[in-house]
């Protein structure tokens, strides 16, 4: 496309460097230039409005205009902007959201670790593993597993944790000390008529072989998410977390619950650990966290980790990690008045109202020709694109029809992504009330249909 020469189109081809984008063809396309927002509703620069159907990227948990958020961090801006955590220096945002979020954790958590992202929590864990095992005396025990389709985010460790080829391809990872099991998406990977419960069984024998064949002194920590989000959406089969467990505690492995998108009611509980049975060792959040509005992660650790880093860092002088802005106070400052506002507005029990609405008319598209597979749990979900419903056939990376159902979907004014060659994700915020739920289905039946006629013109099935 030919943008005016001062166009802010032409200004951002010519200027940024876009992240998780195919920077050719945005050279070609251009962007979407959102300039405003309100509610669930999101506003291009041609003043086309959109239902953000994905929350931004699954955490503007309230909304765009939420003016009590605006004010908490005008206030904190006003009385401390800025302040830090290093030395024994603190401030009283971080010492109030710290409080809070172990009040609310779904474990019995020690301490509270801030970051800056989703990203830099599970740096923080990978080096939170290291110190941990040197600190008791089993430098070893050292490596941790993520697993196929896992996404722990884009730093260098964050990133090998990850199990997603993007993420690694050129960019020479994962790093040494990370290994990848299986995915547990049973209508992918499930055997014919393998049941959920057969299928977890054989991934957590699976996990088993796979610490015995590494050593189990050498094995330190597994990581996951209770649903797999940038993954596709994959919601764990019967039985797969309590059996995986069971493997985690026999061989003495941490569970590190990646709760960055299913932290605060995403999946119908405060917490996705509470909806699968997770008995999680620490925990990264962020995302609705904040509901977005200013970055801020969180990292906890229970208390027989946090005594024994202690330790260390007395023996060697401090505990040498931590960010400028770790509990940057407008930011936890905001984090607060966001976890005030779940409570006081009762949250979750709108959620647990109206996600069955959200899950009655996900799953319904089961039916579409197009659809494999429609999954989800509470507030999230995705279908599954695919050229053949009995064989489940895949349509080729390279035919882009996940990536042209999201256009359409667009075109019919909501927002959602595309992931990999079938998935559609939907992560509406929070507070979207059921009316609104079904305006997302309306398009996304009408850009299921449109895709459908697509895929016939141009022969790809
Ligand atoms: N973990 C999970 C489960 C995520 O979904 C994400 C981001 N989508 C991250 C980690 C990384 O977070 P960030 O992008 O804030 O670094």
């Amino acid at each position: 496309m030919n943008y005016a020469p001062n166009s802010a189109a032409a200004r951002d081809i010519a200027n940024v460097l876009h992240p998780y984008t195919n920077l050719r063809k945005h050279e070609e396309k251009g962007p979407l230039i959102i300039t405003k927002g309100q509610g669930v509703h999101v506003w291009d620069d041609q003043g086309n409005r959109y239902i953000e159907g994905m929350a931004g990227l699954w955490c503007a948990s309230l909304g765009w205009n939420e003016e009590e958020l605006i004010e908490a961090a005008v206030k904190q801006m006003r009385e401390l902007p800025y302040y830090h955590g290093f030395t024994h220096k603190s401030s009283m945002p971080s010492i109030d959201l710290a409080e809070k979020l172990k009040s609310i954790a779904p474990a019995d958590f020690s301490k509270v670790f801030f970051v800056n992202s989703g990203s830099e929590a599970n740096d923080t864990q990978v080096k939170l593993v290291r110190y941990y095992n040197n600190a008791v005396g089993r430098p070893e025990k050292k490596k941790i597993i993520g697993r196929i389709k896992g996404y722990h985010g884009v730093t260098v460790a964050a990133a090998s944790l990850t199990g997603i080829p993007l993420n690694h391809k050129s960019f020479d990872l994962p790093i040494e000390g990370v290994r990848h099991t299986d995915c547990p998406h049973h209508y992918r990977y499930a055997e014919p008529g393998e049941s959920e419960e057969e299928f977890s069984t054989r991934l957590a024998k699976n996990l088993e072989e796979l610490i015995i064949k590494e050593g189990p002194e050498t094995v330190a920590a597994f990581i996951a998410e209770p649903v797999m989000g940038a993954g596709g959406v994959i919601v764990p089969p019967e039985g797969y977390f309590e059996k995986i467990q069971a493997v985690l505690t026999k061989y003495d492995v941490w569970m590190i619950a990646d709760e960055v998108i299913t932290g605060f009611m995403r999946t119908g509980n405060m917490w996705g650990s509470q909806t699968f049975g997770i008995r999680p060792n620490t925990l990264s959040c962020a995302k609705q966290l904040s509901s977005a509005y200013l970055p801020i992660a969180a990292v906890m650790v229970d208390d027989p980790i946090y005594q024994a880093i202690a330790d260390e860092s007395k023996s060697i002088g401090a505990f040498g990690h931590g960010y400028t802005y770790s509990g940057h106070p407008v930011s936890a400052a905001v984090a607060l008045r966001t976890l005030q506002l779940y409570e006081e507005r009762n949250t979750l029990a709108h959620v647990q109202a109206i996600y069955p609405a959200f899950q009655k008319r996900l799953k319904a598209l089961a039916d579409h020709p197009l659809v494999g597979e429609a999954r989800g749990v509470g507030l999230v979900g995705a279908v599954e694109l695919v050229a053949d419903k009995p064989s489940k056939r895949e349509f080729a990376a390279t035919d882009g029809v996940a990536a042209q159902c999201v256009e359409f979907a667009q075109a019919h004014g909501v927002i959602l992504r595309a992931i990999g060659a079938g998935a559609v994700t939907i992560c509406p915020p929070l507070m979207i009330e059921e009316g609104q739920i079904h305006e997302i289905f309306d398009a996304l039946e009408k850009a299921l249909d449109d895709t459908d006629g697509w895929v016939n013109k141009k022969g790809l099935r």
